[in-house]
């Protein structure tokens, strides 16, 4: 067949050309760096993907942002030498990865980056006692340290490997409000101001590489995303440069069936719906965080779960693709440290505006309620910030009588097939119908079963429910005949 050359080829091969020329955004996270053998790792797959047009965004080292929270903790308790002390160990891990991966300039450069945290870190320790600024904005502009410096070491690293990598401070990127500790972004200035540092870089066929999880507000005032950010980082600068894919570079094979911390048999989901992903995210699977998918849906850009230290390993798409099938149920999530309140109210209960009025209390104190259900004479939703916890029971109180329950965790199932199958309510209860369940709810979306159980009980039931649904004998065979497709 011969290839006629017509205006309507001609704007399918500029699409194509378009595609082709949509970055590919590459997020590693803390544990695909976590030392000079994770760090070279990365570059190898990095330089694998150099013709994807590659933008890399990476956390802090592993741990690294736990010892910067902390430091800031011990300086707030009026010890801020003992605060710059903890952080000794941090300096030397980086300076490991500098000596043993890095020669002449590069070295130069990642040693005078890790030199100047080391010096600046605590004179902002100290200041901590002065309040010259607010702890929550003095807790961001410390922590920012831990993405920037593993940002900086990373591009000399690339740089040391032949690839053309440069530097991008993510705060000159990523605009937010000035919610310290979990900002917002603001999605029209983030987008002009990556497409302006960015764009020149890819079109000089540079590797930009920035640090996750950090931003600024409209003033330059450092913000960050809020734990687990950096897969937040990704997906916002992906959505503003129109990337052709967001891949989250981590340490296992895509999202698996189960946390493999509490279910080492899990095994990798081939592919999961943006709505699976969501909620998969949402209910506790932290290997994504929960905010990533939004961005991607709106531009409908694949996000691809990938393992740093089994880079040919497909791991997990998400995408728009419904795929119910072969199986129902795809992934089983679960959260612990999750509060449950009752409120009773059998004045006020089908009275015009008691919803409102009710959720309007978690509004004033800014506290996300999760699973919601409501009986003739009682609503019950779960918590899992309680930081507000006496200022809401106290206006909850006005309203109904409050009844508090702590230590209780949510158990997720979750599948598009879930949606069309009966029976599964049954198959999830009756595997675990010794251990008391509250809060039933079939997610609005149908895709998910969710239930709460006493905390201590989560790791059984999860366990237990992966047998169900993903042990048995023909679930083996499904499996196979899906990695035979
Ligand atoms: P990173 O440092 O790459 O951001 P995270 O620690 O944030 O990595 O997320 C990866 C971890 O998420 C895994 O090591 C695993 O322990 C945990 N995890 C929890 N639930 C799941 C799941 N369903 N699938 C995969 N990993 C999961
Ligand atoms: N370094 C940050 C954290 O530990 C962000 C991230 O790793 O995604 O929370
Ligand atoms: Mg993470």
């Amino acid at each position: 067949m011969s290839f006629e050359f017509s205006a309507q080829n001609s704007k399918l091969f500029n699409g194509l050309t378009l595609v082709a020329h949509r970055p590919t955004i590459m997020k590693f996270g803390g544990t695909s760096v976590e030392d000079a053998t994770a760090f070279e790792r990365v570059a190898r797959v990095v330089s694998s993907h150099q013709n994807s047009r590659p933008v890399v965004i990476v956390s802090a080292m592993s741990r690294v942002t736990d010892t910067l929270l902390n430091a800031v903790q011990i300086a707030a308790e009026g010890a801020s030498e003992e605060a710059a002390h903890t952080l000794e160990a941090n300096w030397t891990r980086h300076l490991a990865v500098a000596e043993n991966l890095l020669s002449a300039d590069n070295k130069d450069a990642a040693a005078a980056a890790i030199d100047g945290a080391r010096r600046e870190i605590p004179a902002l320790l100290a200041s901590v006692a002065t309040h010259a600024m607010p702890l929550r904005v003095l807790q961001d502009v410390v922590v920012a340290y831990g993405e920037r410096l593993s940002a900086m070491v990373l591009a000399a690293v690339l740089r040391e490997c032949g690839l053309p990598a440069q530097y991008v401070d993510a705060r000159r990127c990523i605009i937010t409000d000035a919610r310290h500790g979990s900002a917002a972004p603001l999605f029209e200035d983030t987008t002009t101001r990556t497409r302006r540092e960015i764009e020149p870089l890819l079109q000089s066929s540079k590797i930009p590489v920035l640090g996750g999880f950090i931003a600024a507000t409209a003033d330059g005032a450092t913000t960050t995303l809020g734990r687990g950010g950096s897969d937040y980082s990704a997906a916002i600068i992906g959505t503003a440069l129109g990337a052709r894919e967001i891949q989250i570079w981590t340490d296992v094979t895509g999202v698996l069936t189960a946390d493999p911390r509490v279910v080492p048999e899990a095994c990798t989901v081939a592919r999961l719906s943006y709505d699976e992903a969501a909620e998969l995210a949402y209910f506790g699977a932290k290997v994504l965080h929960p905010k990533t998918i939004q961005p991607a849906v709106e531009q409908n850009i694949p996000v691809r779960i990938c393992n740093s230290r089994a880079p040919d390993e497909f791991g997990t798409l998400v995408d728009a693709v419904n795929e119910a099938t072969p199986r129902t149920v795809k992934s089983i999530a679960h959260k612990t440290g999750v509060t449950i309140l009752r409120i009773n109210s059998a004045r006020m209960l089908g009275a015009y505006g008691f919803l409102r009025a009710l959720f309007e209390v978690f509004e004033r104190h800014r506290t996300v309620v999760d699973v919601v259900t409501t009986s003739e004479v009682s609503v019950s939703l779960s918590l899992e910030d309680t930081s507000a916890l006496p200022s809401i029971l106290h206006e909850l109180r006005e309203i109904g009588t409050v009844e508090v329950e702590p230590n209780r965790a949510i158990v997720c199932v979750i599948g598009e097939g879930i949606r069309g199958t009966p029976g599964i309510a049954g198959e999830v209860f009756n595997t675990i119908r010794d251990i008391n369940v509250s809060l039933i709810s079939l997610g609005a979306s149908s895709i998910n079963l969710t239930f709460v159980v006493a905390e201590e009980r989560a790791q059984e039931v999860v366990r237990r429910l992966h047998h169900t649904f993903f042990e048995r004998e023909e679930d083996q065979r499904t499996r196979n005949t899906e990695h035979e497709r």
